[in-house]
């Protein structure tokens, strides 16, 4: 059996999170080492390693994921700037290998912090 990942322990209960969404196929928490004033991770319920390795069978979860992004960022009260990510491989600063979606908001942006 595939070993258990970070956010299925959280998912699960057997972690402990500050829930800010959840539903059937997702769930929404506060990352421990906030980036920016409100920074969430949104998780599907389903461990996909990377955004690489979803599969046309995923559409309709990464639909539902990104429809969800409005929704949860309405609530924290960031729709007005607010960044999405998705770090994708250790290369690119991935350190938990189950999808998850970063929103960060209400920070000033600009070309210095993030290069581009
Ligand atoms: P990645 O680097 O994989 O894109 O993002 C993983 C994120 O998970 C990081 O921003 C990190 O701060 C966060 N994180 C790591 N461990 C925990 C934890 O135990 N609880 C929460 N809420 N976030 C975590």
């Amino acid at each position: 059996m595939a070993q258990e990942t970070l956010f299925t322990k959280i998912i699960n209960r057997e972690i402990p999170a500050d829930v800010v969404y959840e539903d059937e196929l997702c769930i929404c928490i506060r990352d421990i080492a906030p980036k920016a004033p409100v920074h969430v991770l949104l998780i599907p319920r389903k461990p996909i390693p990377r955004l690489v390795d979803a599969s046309e069978a995923d559409r309709e979860l990464l639909g539902h994921l990104m429809t969800r992004v409005g929704v949860i960022a309405k609530d924290l009260g960031i729709e007005e700037a607010f960044r999405v990510i998705v770090n994708n491989g250790e290369d690119a600063g991935q350190t938990v290998f189950h999808l998850h979606l970063h929103i960060l908001g209400n920070k000033q942006y600009s070309e210095d912090q993030l290069g581009f």
